[in-house]
């Protein structure tokens, strides 16, 4: 992210509004961040994002210290944190407890290659993380570890998390992440999902790489 401050506290608070208008925080649950030199900032804990003000955003440096005079951060502060220091990359990260999404990580099923769209987190699949208690560092492990070579995963009797260049790149793969599992959960309905095989999705993978960017197809 380049944006200077100000301008970088608008842009969470306009893509934390796009999360509640589209269902993907209920309950004020969730939180995001974006990455400013030497740390980041993140919604401050308990949040509603109808309401949020860019002065209520709280700075909170990559060695965990948030300076005096902030509102609380988010409790998830430590896995943004971790996946700021492990994916340089990262320029935004969004946790929601979106619904189908959460649906999945309780039932600590993955997301399969059962459409060739999973391969927008990195993948041939979505991984599931296993349970910790939310705000603990064992969390946060967990995390990093599902997100070895992804950039989204589900956490276990929790809901999601999703990562990007930027933050629209990171709202637009949390909303890639819940529609996906929207999907998986309709076809599990029906019957079991027929899956694409791994050389399909190794050639996914390749054409999304190709393009520079994700495709549109
Ligand atoms: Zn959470």
């Amino acid at each position: 992210m380049t944006l200077p401050g100000r301008g970088l506290r608008l842009a969470v608070v306009t893509a934390a509004r796009r999360l509640a208008a589209t269902g993907m925080n209920p309950g004020r649950s969730g939180n995001l961040s974006a990455r400013v030199a030497g740390g980041f900032v993140v919604t401050p804990s308990g949040a509603a994002y109808e309401t949020l003000h860019p002065d209520d955003l709280v700075h909170v440096d990559l060695d965990g210290s948030s300076g005096d005079g902030q509102r609380t951060p988010s409790s998830e502060w430590r896995l943004h944190r971790d996946i700021y220091a492990r994916h340089i990359e990262a320029g935004a990260v969004v946790h929601t407890h979106s619904p189908y999404a959460t649906t999945l990580a309780c039932l600590h099923r993955a997301i399969p290659a059962f459409h060739y769209e999973v391969a927008f987190a990195g993948g041939a699949d979505i991984r599931c993380a296993p349970y910790a208690t939310f705000g603990t560092q064992e969390l946060s492990d967990a995390a990093l570890e599902a997100l070895a070579g992804r950039r989204a995963c589900l956490l276990g009797n929790h809901g999601a998390v999703a990562y990007g260049e930027t933050l629209d790149a990171a709202v637009d793969l949390a909303d890639k992440v819940e529609a996906l599992a929207r999907l998986y959960w309709q076809a599990l309905q029906l019957g079991e999902p027929r899956l694409l095989d791994a050389a399909e999705m190794a050639r996914v993978l390749e054409r999304f790489a190709g393009y520079g960017k994700e495709p549109r197809g």
